[in-house]
C-alpha cells in the first residue's frame, strides 16, 4: 500500500469534537494504572475504565477487535497456516522494514506512530535505552503532526519492560510518559483530547514454563511444524512469545482427546474447543459447554452454561443467581448483558461470550483446534526466548489480570467497564457525547 493511500485511511476529523490523541500502551494492566494514579500520575485524566481484552489476551487479537480491523492470520507472528498445514511467519517477520507482508491486521495501517520493528526484540537486551527512545520518537512525531487530524500511537516498549523488569521498572517509565503527556496537555489544552488505553493486561508475578510437547508425547502425539493428512498423531503448537496461552492444531478427530490429556498437565487451567455449535471447556475442575443463541426479542446474543461434570469456570453460583433473579429463560439462557455485569470482576471476566467467541468466531484467520488457557504463573513459548531473561510477568490467558486492560480520557468520563467491541466507538466516534458522559 502506498503512503498516500495509508494517509487517506487515517481519520480526518470533523468540527464536532476536538482532535484526539489515541495512545495505546502495550500490555499495561488496569491495576498498574490504578497504582500510578495513586502515586499522583495521570491526574489530568478522568477515572480509568476497565477495558476487557478478548482471549487469547494478545496484542493483535485485542487491537483488531478494539479497532474493528481485519483478523490477523494467527495469534502471534509465528502462526499455523491451515492452507499449507504448516507453521509460517516467525522471527523473519521482525527483520528489515515493516512491509505489507509484515502487517498482520489492518489496524496497523491506522497507526501514525509505532516503534521500528527491531526494537520489539531490543527491549529485551537494552530496556532502558529502548523505552526512552520509543517515548521520545513518539513525542517528536506527535509534535510535528498536523493539528486537524487524530493521531494514533502505539507504544510497544511497555510490554517488554513489564515482562522482564516487572511493575517497578514500568512505573518508572510511566513517570516519564506522564511528563510528556503533561507537556502536551499544557500546550494543546482543551484542543486535544487524549485517550490513553492498553490492549491487554498482565499478571505480575514470576512465571515458569509448562511442558506441553513432552506431556502430549506421553500420550502418543508427535510434534511437528507441519501436520500430516494421513497421520492423526501429529500435532503442531506454535511456540513464540512466552505467554500464558497455547494454540494446538491437530486432526479434527483428536481434538477432544487432546483436551482430555491436557487436564493432568501442571499449569493448564482449562482447554477450549468447538463441538458443533457449542464451545467446550475442559479442565482439572471439570467439563462444561457454552451455548449461544440469538435473543428471542431479535436483539443481542444469549448464553447458557451447561455443566457436564464439575464447574471448570466457577460460574455455577452465578447461573443460580441468574435463575433466582428471573434472568434465565426456560432453556437456561441469559442475555450477554446479564452475564457480563455479573462476571466483570470474576476470575474469568465475561467468560461466556469471550470464550465462545475465541473458538466459534474468527478472531484469527486460522483458529486453533484447542486453545489452552494456562494458570497465572505458567507460560508456553520458544525455548530460545526462555534463555534470554527471567519472566516477571506475562499474559495470554483468560484470567482477570491479563483480561483487564484500561482506558481513560482527558475529556470524557467513561463508564466503569468497556467491552473490547465497544472500544472502537469511544476511540473513533465523531460525536462527543455517546456511550460516555461529557466532561
Ligand atoms: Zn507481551
Amino acid at each position: 500500500m502506498r503512503i498516500s493511500e495509508i494517509k487517506k485511511m487515517r481519520t480526518k476529523i470533523g468540527s464536532l469534537r476536538p482532535r484526539r490523541l489515541l495512545l495505546c500502551l502495550d500490555g499495561v494492566p488496569f491495576e498498574i494504572i490504578r497504582q500510578a494514579r495513586e502515586q499522583g500520575l495521570f491526574t489530568g485524566f478522568n477515572s480509568p475504565a476497565k477495558l476487557l481484552s478478548p482471549f487469547p489476551t494478545m496484542t493483535n487479537i485485542a487491537l483488531s477487535v478494539m479497532l474493528k480491523a481485519s483478523a490477523p492470520p494467527g495469534y502471534e507472528s509465528l502462526y499455523f497456516d491451515r492452507a499449507t498445514l504448516s507453521l509460517q511467519g516467525g522471527v523473519r517477520k521482525y527483520l528489515g522494514w515493516r512491509t505489507p507482508d509484515k502487517i498482520p491486521s489492518s489496524y496497523m495501517r491506522e497507526l501514525d506512530y509505532q516503534e521500528p520493528l527491531a526494537c520489539e526484540f531490543l527491549i529485551y537486551v537494552a530496556p532502558q535505552k529502548v523505552w526512552r527512545a520509543d517515548f521520545r520518537r513518539f513525542h517528536e512525531r506527535f509534535r510535528a503532526s498536523p493539528q486537524d487530524r487524530d493521531f494514533f500511537a502505539f507504544l510497544k516498549a511497555t510490554d517488554g519492560l513489564l515482562h522482564i523488569g516487572g511493575a517497578s521498572r514500568l512505573l518508572c517509565a510511566l513517570q516519564s510518559l506522564d511528563e510528556i503527556l503533561r507537556e502536551i496537555i499544557k500546550r494543546d489544552g482543551a484542543g486535544t483530547e487524549i485517550v490513553l488505553f492498553s490492549d491487554h493486561g498482565m499478571n505480575l508475578f514470576e512465571n515458569k514454563r509448562t511442558f506441553l510437547k513432552s506431556h502430549l508425547r506421553r500420550f502418543g502425539y508427535v510434534h511437528s511444524a507441519r501436520l500430516s493428512a494421513d497421520d492423526s498423531r501429529v500435532v503442531s503448537i506454535p511456540a513464540f512469545g512466552l505467554c500464558s496461552y497455547a494454540a494446538v492444531y491437530c486432526a479434527e478427530e483428536e481434538t477432544a482427546r487432546i483436551a482430555d490429556c491436557l487436564t493432568t498437565l501442571e499449569g493448564v487451567d482449562f482447554s477450549l474447543y468447538r463441538e458443533e455449535e457449542a464451545a467446550v471447556i475442559k479442565g482439572e475442575r471439570g467439563t462444561a459447554r457454552i451455548h449461544q443463541r440469538k435473543c428471542a426479542c431479535g436483539g443481542g446474543e444469549t448464553y447458557r452454561y451447561e455443566l457436564i461434570e464439575g464447574d471448570p469456570l466457577e460460574l455455577a453460583h452465578i447461573s443460580d443467581d441468574l435463575m433466582r433473579s428471573g434472568n434465565l429463560d426456560g432453556d437456561g439462557y441469559a442475555t450477554d448483558a446479564a452475564w457480563s455485569v455479573r462476571t466483570l470482576d470474576h476470575i474469568y471476566p465475561n467468560a461466556l461470550s469471550n470464550l465462545y467467541g475465541a473458538i466459534c468466531h474468527a478472531r484469527v484467520q486460522n483458529t486453533a483446534n484447542v486453545l489452552i488457557s494456562l494458570r497465572d504463573g505458567y507460560f508456553y513459548g520458544a525455548s530460545a526466548f526462555v534463555r534470554m531473561a527471567r519472566l516477571l510477568a506475562t499474559h495470554g490467558n483468560a484470567m482477570r489480570a491479563s483480561s483487564t486492560a484500561f482506558m481513560m480520557s482527558t475529556h470524557r468520563r467513561l463508564s466503569s467497564f468497556v467491552l473490547a467491541e465497544e472500544a472502537h466507538d469511544i476511540l473513533r466516534n465523531e460525536r462527543f457525547r455517546d456511550t460516555c458522559e461529557e466532561h
